[in-house]
């Protein structure tokens, strides 16, 4: 059984939707990354988890226990916020022993402090550092001390809304590894949400992406990229160009461009997203295809779309290279650099070494 649930989790806030139907299921000691566009409903569906927002309809369950009615008070998570405001005039320990005063205390808890406070800072990394003013620290410790202050309380759930979103990016890489590291020794069962990818891709044990509202796929890193169930996946993790196409019998497409070199439509094999099942041959579909699923081929290759490059992205050893096909559309295709300047005529065609190319539906 999974450790906490969310089961058709619904909000409005004014008459407009902020989740739909919004189904999770969460094991124990894993980290779970919600990923989706600002304004996607991240940060009310974790506001919601902790009990700082009620659902117009569904429910939040630990283990069997329905925690839907509970105060945040009384469901013993951790949240970290995504201002997470530490007061510069306390000192750290100050800030983490904070995190403790909001219980009900007794002597015995009361004297224990001091030892909880060091406990917490030493899962962060930062032993010794309870005396420290926090204006004399970084901002990346500063980030594992709001850490360690929601820790201290030793939480079932740990929650954190964009955690690293205050740091600069070179920073920010660094205090990953360190939040992670610090989440993973603790073992506690966490919901992280942010906007960025790689973010989700490096921290999340699985990955949640969320649009609208509506929860599209919960998968590793490596289903959401090579296997997207929604168009909306397919494109917003990772690269990935959209093409116009007709289908044809089960996976095979046709491109519906005047093909480059051969006499009659160019074909090429795709995989159906399940979205795409029951569409029918003769269908308008949307063909997703990633930048390593196109090379670019010689004259007489009868898959291959004439195109012009009109832009290239260099990325070390290889290239990104924008291309616009000569009867409408664009695709982007990754080749060894030098392989095309600007302004060159080109023929592309699939490379079975990047993922199949998807099908999805075209309105979506
Ligand atoms: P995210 O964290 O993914 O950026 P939010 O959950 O903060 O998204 O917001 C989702 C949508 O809900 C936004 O359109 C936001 O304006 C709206 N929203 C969030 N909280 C409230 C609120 N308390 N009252 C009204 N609208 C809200
Ligand atoms: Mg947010």
């Amino acid at each position: 059984m999974s450790f906490l649930t969310l089961d058709r989790l619904d909000k409005s806030f004014g008459g407009s939707p902020v989740l739909r139907g919004v189904s999770l299921a969460v094991e124990k000691g894993e980290i779970i990354a919600l990923l989706g566009p600002s304004g996607s409903g991240k940060t009310t569906a974790l506001r919601m988890i902790a009990g700082f927002e009620t659902p117009d309809r569904g429910r939040i369950l630990i283990e069997d226990a329905d925690v839907t009615p509970l105060p945040p008070e009384r469901r013993h998570f951790g949240m970290v916020f995504q201002h997470y405001a530490l007061f510069p005039h306390l000192t750290v320990g100050e800030n983490v022993a904070f995190g403790l005063a909001g219980r009900s205390a007794g002597k015995e808890e009361t004297k224990r402090r001091p030892q909880r406070v060091a406990e917490a800072l030493a899962l962060v990394d930062l032993p010794g550092f309870a005396d420290r003013r926090v204006g004399e620290i970084s901002g990346g410790q500063q980030q594992r001390v709001a850490l360690a202050r929601a820790l201290a309380p030793e939480p079932r759930v740990l929650l954190l809304d964009e955690p690293l979103s205050n740091l600069d990016p070179t920073l920010r890489e660094r205090t990953r590894r360190e939040l992670k590291s610090a989440i993973q020794r603790v073992g506690i069962t966490t919901v992280l949400v942010t906007h960025e990818q790689e973010e989700a891709f490096q921290l999340g044990d699985r990955v949640a992406v969320l649009q609208d509202g509506v929860l599209h796929q919960v998968g590793s890193a490596e289903d959401l990229y090579e296997r997207p169930a929604t168009r909306f996946v397919a494109t917003f993790v990772g690269r990935a160009s959209v093409l116009p196409c007709v289908l044809e019998g089960d996976g095979a497409v046709w491109v519906p461009y005047p093909p480059g070199d051969a006499a009659g439509p160019v074909r090429w094999s795709a995989v159906r997203s399940p979205e795409a099942e029951g569409m029918k041959p003769g269908e308008e579909a949307a063909l997703v295809v990633r930048p390593e699923s196109l090379a670019f081929v010689a004259a007489g290759n009868p898959q291959a779309l004439a195109g012009r490059v009109i832009e290239r992205r260099y990325a070390g050893p290889v290239t990104y290279y924008q291309v616009a096909l000569a009867p409408g559309g664009e695709v982007e295709v990754l080749a060894p650099s030098g392989a095309a300047t600007v302004g060159d005529a080109v023929r592309v065609a699939p490379e079975p070494r990047g993922p199949a190319p998807r099908i999805f539906r075209r309105n979506r």
